[in-house]
């Protein structure tokens, strides 16, 4: 018996009659003689409301409560596509998260899954269920609360469910066809990639190609699971989608397999810092107990004993940044002349496992920039990706020279 996991997004299942149409697709799948394993997302749009209606009730609200209310979304799609797939005459159950269990870390709205025990829903097959529908995004605390995994977290299920059961594969359907070489909005000439690296699939899933939950993508990474992106709106077949796999199944690539955007990033530097050992632990460790997501750091050159430190985060974090770095200098941990916010930034990066063996990558992005007359204001690189903070008017610009320098434009 051989299990598959398919995870359907909240845009197909934003009505009835797309959960009709996925039904369908799981009884095909059922048909090819697979037991199916079935995650499902929110209605689209839903999770939002719910997260909406938490926040109106209650600012400051209680992260156990929340996670109670906006876990629910996911409990209608699972009753109604398993009545769906009953009506279809597909034996199918629905599970929500507690049930099945999947046992996660007590970190409400950002929970971790620790395990899932595949007894309960392996018993079920024995007797004849072929569809277990699962609510996506949930699990059960150590405590017995209900968790959620973060938004984008059904992926994470997923994925998570795909490696418990030894699944041959987890099929993610959504709104788009696969993984493309840039977003496709920016410029009708991104292409979709057949096969992407988890590495990369990493770099992008993290740089804000909102295609899976970067969680999702580390565990297969981890847990060899065989991803597959596709779109449930069109007729799949052997080329369907985008495979996310291990760097040795891809045969040929690009030395740049990507171009991905962060529109909402912000710049902030911190003038007249005092240069001395401990200076960096004293500014990102406040930073990351306030919980800004600090990505880029460059520390200026040093004069005189003092230098200056600039960051950057998005942009919506700016607010709690400033808070923390003038509470830190309130209570003598560090001074600074000013904290100076540039929240007109967006980040643009190459993303490629080719660059571990190609030189000069990261000149030809520079040389490219210039050209168009574009100004770099922070740079960062790792082995497989060169990312670079400019005004945001030009990144759009920015992404379409790059992705043409690169090879990547589809033949007109
Ligand atoms: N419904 C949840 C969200 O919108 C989880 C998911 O769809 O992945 O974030
Ligand atoms: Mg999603």
């Amino acid at each position: 018996m051989s299990i598959l996991v398919m995870k359907f997004g909240g845009t197909s299942v934003a009505t009835l009659d797309r959960i009709r149409r996925a039904a369908k697709r799981v009884g095909r799948e059922v048909a090819n003689g697979h037991d199916v394993i079935v995650i499902v997302s929110a209605m689209a749009g839903r999770t939002n409301e719910l997260v909406g209606w938490v926040e109106e009730t209650s600012p400051l609200f209680d992260a156990r409560e929340y996670d109670a209310v906006v876990s629910s979304g996911e409990n209608v799609t699972a009753g109604l596509m398993a009545l769906t797939l009953q009506e279809m005459d597909v034996p199918a159950r629905s599970w929500q998260g507690w049930q099945v269990p999947v046992q996660t870390t007590s970190a409400h709205a950002s929970a971790r899954i620790e395990a899932i025990p595949p007894e309960n829903i392996m018993a079920k097959f024995a007797e004849g269920m072929r569809v277990a529908v699962v609510a996506g995004f949930q699990g059960i605390s150590p405590e017995g609360r209900i968790t959620t995994l973060g938004r984008g977290g059904s992926d994470t299920t997923a994925v998570a469910f795909a490696a418990a059961f030894g699944a041959v594969r987890c099929d993610i359907y959504t709104d788009v066809d696969g993984v493309y070489t840039t977003d496709p909005r920016i410029t009708s000439k991104a292409r979709k990639l057949d096969r992407i690296s988890f590495e990369e699939m990493l770099e992008l899933a993290s740089l804000g190609a909102k295609v899976l939950q970067t969680r999702s993508v580390e565990l297969a990474m981890r847990y060899k699971v065989k991803l597959r992106v596709l779109s449930s709106f069109e007729e799949p077949d052997e080329t369907a989608g985008t495979l996310v796999c291990a760097e040795e199944d891809i045969v040929e690539s690009n030395v740049v397999a990507g171009v991905a955007h962060s529109r909402d990033e912000a710049k902030l530097t911190l003038t007249d810092v005092e240069d001395r050992p401990g200076i960096a632990a004293a500014i990102f460790g406040p930073l990351a107990d306030a919980g800004v997501n600090v990505d880029m750091i460059v520390q200026n050159i040093s004069e005189e004993g003092m230098t200056d430190m600039t960051f950057s985060c998005p942009v919506n974090e700016v607010k709690r940044a400033e808070k923390a770095m003038a509470d830190a200098k309130d209570r003598g941990e560090i001074d600074f002349g000013a904290l100076v916010a540039d929240t007109d930034v967006a980040k643009v990066s190459i993303v490629g496992i080719g660059m571990r063996s190609h030189a000069g990558v990261a000149a030809k992005m520079f040389k490219t920039l210039r050209d168009e007359g574009i100004n770099i204001k922070v740079i960062t690189t790792s082995e497989i990706k060169v990312s670079v903070l400019i005004d945001r008017k030009y990144m759009e610009l920015a992404v379409q020279a790059l992705h043409a320098a690169f090879g990547l434009d589809r033949a007109a």
